[in-house]
């Protein structure tokens, strides 16, 4: 049994501490904030909830579904996404087009031209190489998909998820299986029924994906977590000193030295700098600092059903940057999730800045509205104002995996072999994705 702390109290701090407690190790959660849950954050306001940061979680294997259910009152808790809200909207024209989720669908969608779906085809099945180079997720869409499925299918895709910009995020880290697909085989297509059928051979049955919330917002995930741990998550901590001493790692945390054998760090990388760490340690850990982190607003805004004439039947629409538009996409939470407003209202969730337009993400709610309700009302056809508001600004939201990335994942890997005892974790090590950060958790 080891004495372990954890320094903040995200999904990734709570997840593995959850994992090392089920495997009998005694763990301390130390977090700053009064509150557990780092960016997952809703906010209850009457009927309404807000979610200010990820408004769900993707389940997407046997391993994170297994992790949540060993929660204690998450199967009674737990909200799966309704089933009309499968579709997704693409802003084609200005208009709101249906993503296609099947073949058929996929030949007759007005999304994608004649032109482009025939180049689609030809790409997909004409052999082509690994140029041989770190490559943006633009370049290889455009080589291995074509400009219009670049344009009209990754682009907006990539907006939604990273918040980022994909002629600098690297296809190699922010979308690993993707790379993995292409070194597989030369024919993309060839390659994926390849991982199909590999995943046959092993007679495990496909995992169903599916998307959750809770009545209350996400945030009932880390309150679920931070019960079942009890008293070992310590919240409203000010920590003084992080050092080591012999082969003990020796914090000095609410005026009182506590010892222990590990030490784990999961804030945001940008505030790793912030900590009261020993200088060898500060100075090892301050490239870090230089991974990119845009700003996003998070705009949650309610309207009575008969002020929108567009049916929400769906998910979300995502907006590609060659439409020219403020908004990088709107989510339709009281489609996805009951509880989320008063009956007869519609809630959205609209996201403006990243890495596409950094300059329009303000604090300022006022400036932020004279923005978007305009575009949305138009997009959505929507009539008057809203009935519910409630803005949230991140000075620094999604950590970017840019290209070059790999520099970035080396000298952790370094730093950790040099202090022993000590783990580095978080959305900048494995995906950004409350799933990666489970497995992440769940594998390390
Ligand atoms: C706007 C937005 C929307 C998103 N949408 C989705 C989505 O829909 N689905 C999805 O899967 N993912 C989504 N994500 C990504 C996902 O939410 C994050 O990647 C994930 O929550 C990060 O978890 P983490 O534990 O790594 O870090 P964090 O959640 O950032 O936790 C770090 C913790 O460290 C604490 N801390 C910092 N400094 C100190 C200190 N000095 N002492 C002690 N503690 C400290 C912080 O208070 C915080 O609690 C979204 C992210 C954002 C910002």
């Amino acid at each position: 049994m080891k004495k372990i702390a954890i320094i903040g109290s995200g999904i990734t701090a709570l997840a593995r501490a959850w994992e090392l407690q089920k495997c009998g190790h005694m763990v301390t959660v130390l977090e700053r904030s009064n509150q557990v849950g780092g960016s997952i954050c809703s906010c209850r306001e009457g009927a309404y909830l807000a979610e200010e940061g990820p408004n769900s979680i993707q389940v997407n294997s046997y391993e994170v579904d297994a992790f949540l259910k060993s929660i204690p009152g998450f199967s009674e808790h737990a909200l799966y996404a309704s089933v009309d809200a499968k579709k997704r909207f693409i802003l084609k024209a200005g208009l709101p087009r249906t993503v296609p989720m099947s073949l058929l669908s996929a030949v007759t969608t007005k999304l994608w031209s004649p032109t482009g779906k025939l180049a689609l085809l030809k790409k997909l099945l004409i052999p082509t190489s690994n140029p041989g180079i770190e490559e943006s997720i633009a370049d290889f869409s455009r080589r291995r998909l074509g400009n219009e499925l670049y344009e009209y299918a990754i682009n907006p895709m990539v907006g939604g998820i990273y918040a980022g910009d994909p002629e600098s995020l690297s296809l190699r880290y922010a979308f690993p299986k993707i790379h993995a697909l292409e070194k597989r085989r030369n024919i993309l297509l060839v390659a994926a029924l390849d991982v199909i059928l590999a995943a046959r051979k092993k007679n495990k049955p496909r995992f169903k994906k599916r998307i959750l919330s809770f009545k209350n917002g996400l945030l009932e995930l880390p309150q679920l977590l931070a019960k079942a741990l009890g008293e070992s998550v310590k919240t409203g901590v000010c920590l003084e000193s992080i050092g080591r001493n012999q082969d003990k790692w020796v914090i000095n945390w609410n005026d009182h030295e506590h010892s222990y054998d590990q030490v784990i760090l999961t804030t945001p990388a940008h505030s790793l700098s912030k900590l009261p760490l020993e200088p060898s340690l500060h100075n090892a850990l301050e490239f870090l600092g230089a991974i990119d982190y845009p700003p996003v607003s998070v705009l949650n805004i309610a309207f009575k059903r008969s002020q929108v004439s567009h049916p929400l039947d769906g998910f979300g629409l995502l907006v590609p940057e060659c439409e020219r538009r403020s908004i990088l996409g709107v989510l339709f939470p009281s489609s996805i999730f009951q509880h989320r407003t008063p009956e007869g209202d519609v809630l959205l969730t609209i996201f403006v800045g990243g890495n596409r337009q950094p300059e329009l993400a303000t604090p300022d709610t006022e400036e932020l509205l004279r923005l978007v309700l305009p575009e949305i009302g138009e997009i959505l056809g929507i009539k008057d104002s809203p009935c519910f508001i409630h803005h949230k600004y991140w000075d620094k939201s999604i950590p970017q995996y840019n290209l070059g990335y790999g520099q970035f994942l080396k000298q952790i890997k370094d730093v950790e072999k040099k202090f022993s005892g000590l783990q580095i974790m978080g959305n900048y090590r494995d995906g950004i994705s409350l799933s990666n950060c489970i497995e992440q958790a769940i594998r390390s």
